[in-house]
C-alpha cells in the first residue's frame, strides 16, 4: 500500500511592509485505493470570509418547528406510506425513528428516516440508542426492497445535518437510498478492492486497518467489529472513516456492530462540536445486498462542513464540483489526534 505524498511550495511577496518573500505549502496526496486527488493547506482555515458572521440559530429553529413535517404533531398526517405490498403498516417504527417514501426521491426506492421526535439536535445531543433504531429500521427498509426486488440491491445509508450539508430540512433524519446499480464512485472502490485482492490475497480495507495502526498517526480507535480512521487523502475536512471489520453489505448489518457503530458517531459528533462545528455529512460505501465478497469491507466516512449561519462561504467549489480534486484545510494526522481524545 503506498501513501503518496508531495508537498509543493509557492514563493509570494508578503503585503505586510518590506514585502518579504513568503513560502506557501500545499500538500498533494493521493487516495492508497483510488489514486482520487486531495490538496491540503491547513493555513486556509484561517483565510478571511468577508460574508461570514456568527449568529444565534434559535430564530431559524424556532421559526421551522410549527411547519415541521417530522415532528410529532405532523409526521403521521403529512408524510407518505409505503405500498401495502412493501410494508402492510406503511412506515417502519423503532424507537423514535419513522422511515417512510421520500416525497422528492432521486433513486429508484428513496426513503427518509427521522433520527429523533425533537426538532433539533446539537452535536453533543444524539444518543447511540437513537442512532441504532434508525440504522436497524433502515436495514429492516434494505431487506424489504431487496425480497421484493432482487435487482434492487445497491443500498446507501446517508446522514446529512443543517443546510450546509445539502439537508433541506433541520428536523434530524436520515435517508435511505436502493438503486440497481452501484455509483461511480462505489464500482471504482469495488473494482479497486477485488484487484488488490487478487494481486495479493488480502483484503485492502484490513491491511489499511493494520497499516494505520502501525503508522499510528491517522488511527483513532477499533474494536473487534468496527475501526475509526482519520482518511489519508479526504474528500471533506475531518473526514473520518468507519470500518465495519469482515462485513461487506448494509443488509447484513447485526445489532452489536450497528451499535458499535453508533457510539463511534457519537464520540466523533461530540468531538466535531468541540471543534467548532454543526454540520456534516455521513455517508456509506455498501456492496451489494444478498452478497458476501472477502475482498470488501463495508465503510462509512464523515466530513464536517461549513457551519451553519445565514452567510455561510460554501466548502465545495470549483476543484471539487468539475476537477474532482478535493481542496482540505484540515491536516488528516491533527484530526486524528483531536478526535483520539473523545474515544
Ligand atoms: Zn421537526
Amino acid at each position: 500500500m503506498e501513501f503518496r505524498r508531495e508537498m509543493k511550495s509557492m514563493e509570494l511577496l508578503s503585503p505586510l511592509a518590506g514585502f518579504e518573500r513568503e513560502l506557501k505549502w500545499v500538500e498533494y496526496r493521493e487516495d492508497p485505493l483510488t489514486a482520487c486527488q486531495s490538496r491540503i493547506n491547513v493555513a486556509r482555515v484561517g483565510r478571511e470570509r468577508q460574508a461570514q458572521v456568527g449568529v444565534d440559530l434559535t430564530g431559524v429553529i424556532e421559526g421551522t418547528r410549527g411547519d415541521c413535517l417530522f415532528c410529532p404533531h405532523n409526521i403521521e398526517q403529512r408524510t407518505p406510506r409505503f405500498p401495502p405490498e412493501l410494508y402492510p403498516q406503511g412506515r417502519i417504527k423503532r424507537g423514535e425513528c419513522l422511515v417512510f417514501p421520500n416525497l422528492f426521491p432521486f433513486a429508484q426506492y428513496h426513503a427518509v428516516g427521522t433520527l429523533t421526535r425533537e426538532h433539533f439536535l446539537d452535536l453533543d445531543e444524539f444518543t447511540p440508542e437513537m442512532l441504532v433504531d434508525n440504522i436497524m429500521a433502515s436495514r429492516d427498509f434494505i431487506a424489504l426492497v431487496h425480497q421484493r426486488d432482487q435487482g434492487a440491491k445497491w443500498p446507501m445509508w446517508i446522514w446529512n445535518h443543517l443546510p450546509p450539508s445539502a439537508a433541506s430540512i433541520i428536523h434530524p433524519h436520515v435517508q435511505i437510498l436502493v438503486d440497481e446499480a452501484p455509483s461511480p464512485e462505489l464500482s471504482r472502490l469495488l473494482r479497486r478492492s477485488e484487484e488488490y485482492f487478487a494481486a495479493r490475497g488480502r483484503n485492502y480495507w484490513q491491511d489499511l486497518v493494520e497499516e494505520e495502526r502501525e503508522l499510528g498517526q491517522r488511527y483513532i480507535a477499533e474494536n473487534d467489529s468496527l475501526a475509526v480512521l482519520a482518511s489519508y487523502a479526504p474528500r471533506g475536512n475531518r473526514e473520518v472513516q468507519l470500518i465495519f471489520k469482515g462485513l461487506s453489505n448494509l443488509a447484513d448489518l447485526g445489532e452489536g456492530q450497528a451499535m458499535d457503530f453508533a457510539t463511534s458517531v457519537v464520540k466523533i459528533l461530540r468531538c466535531y462540536k468541540g471543534m467548532g462545528v454543526n454540520s456534516f455529512n455521513l455517508i456509506t460505501y455498501s456492496a451489494p445486498s444478498g452478497e458476501r465478497l472477502d475482498y470488501y469491507w463495508l465503510s462509512a466516512r464523515m466530513i464536517s462542513r461549513p457551519f451553519f449561519q445565514p452567510f455561510y462561504t460554501n466548502d465545495t467549489g470549483f476543484m471539487e464540483r468539475f476537477h474532482d480534486i478535493w481542496v482540505i484545510e484540515t491536516l488528516p494526522e491533527d484530526v486524528a489526534a483531536q478526535l483520539r481524545k473523545g474515544f
